[in-house]
């Protein structure tokens, strides 16, 4: 198996992955999006609600916020020593306590561990009018994916390579040079060649004359591989833990194997 990065940021990683199957790269995009412990809002009491937004509406508002925290710092409520009541080490509790005129910001949630924050301090909650007040204490906890969508920690996704061939020289490479939606097509003489941008949409092979001249079609051993972060973990982190995640099934699977007789 290959690995090349083509694109690398905090938020977003983009790779080649060269020599495996599609199932091995859709458990690592399934585990990626669905089976990272990730931090979010559980649980809100509200003591003054004086917006024109009901509580629940701000619940859910709040449960969307990514916050940057340590998974080696948290224990999911489920398996932690306090058993589920809530302690500093499964739970993040916030506070918010605002007066309008203004408009309350992520920036605004007071966090009772200082290594846990909003990713972004400009995500706007609810807007108070002249008098209005909030006030309401917030609980984070740790989920994933699979339990409920606002745990989900990326989006991650993959395309097949896309190859080119010219079975017989095209008479219009210009036409389908130019038909190509996400110009990654390219004709020289009697070759064509695509980059990674070619999202195999055919295009290229419906206006080429004659017809059957040009053949695209994705490699299923080399794949296009993205993962973006939608929380507050970074997008290597997220990709390293599914590959853990995987790398553990795998070894429950050998001790059970080795356990039978
Ligand atoms: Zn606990």
């Amino acid at each position: 198996m290959k690995v090349d990065i083509i694109q690398k940021s905090d938020r977003k990683i983009t790779f080649l992955l060269e020599g495996t199957t599609p199932q091995f790269a859709n458990a690592i995009r399934r585990i990626s999006m669905v089976e990272i412990p990730n931090l979010a809002v559980t649980y809100v009491d509200f003591s003054k609600n004086d917006s024109v937004l009901y509580d629940e509406t701000i619940a859910h508002r709040l449960a969307l916020i990514p916050f940057v925290f340590n998974v080696k710092d948290f224990e999911f409520k489920e398996t932690c020593s306090c058993e589920g009541k809530g302690c500093t080490l499964c739970e993040v509790v916030f506070a918010v306590n605002k007066k309008g005129p203004c408009t309350v910001y992520s920036k605004d949630i007071k966090s009772s561990n200082k290594s846990v924050t909003p990713l972004y301090e400009s995500i706007p909650i609810v807007e108070l009018l002249d008098g209005q007040e909030i006030k309401f204490a917030a609980a984070a906890s740790l989920g994933t994916g699979r339990d409920h969508a606002k745990f989900t920690a990326a989006v991650s996704f993959y395309r097949y390579y896309p190859n080119v061939k010219m079975n017989t020289q095209v008479k219009n490479p210009e036409i389908c040079i130019k038909n190509c939606p996400k110009n990654a097509l390219d004709i020289k003489g009697n070759k064509a060649t695509v980059n990674t941008d070619c999202d195999l949409c055919k295009e290229c092979i419906r206006v080429a004359e004659p017809k059957d001249s040009l053949n695209i079609w994705g490699d299923d051993t080399k794949f296009i591989f993205t993962v973006e972060s939608i929380s507050g973990l970074n997008a290597e982190e997220i990709l390293t833990t599914a590959i853990k995640i995987l790398k553990d099934k795998a070894s429950d699977l050998e001790k059970g194997i080795k356990k039978m007789k």
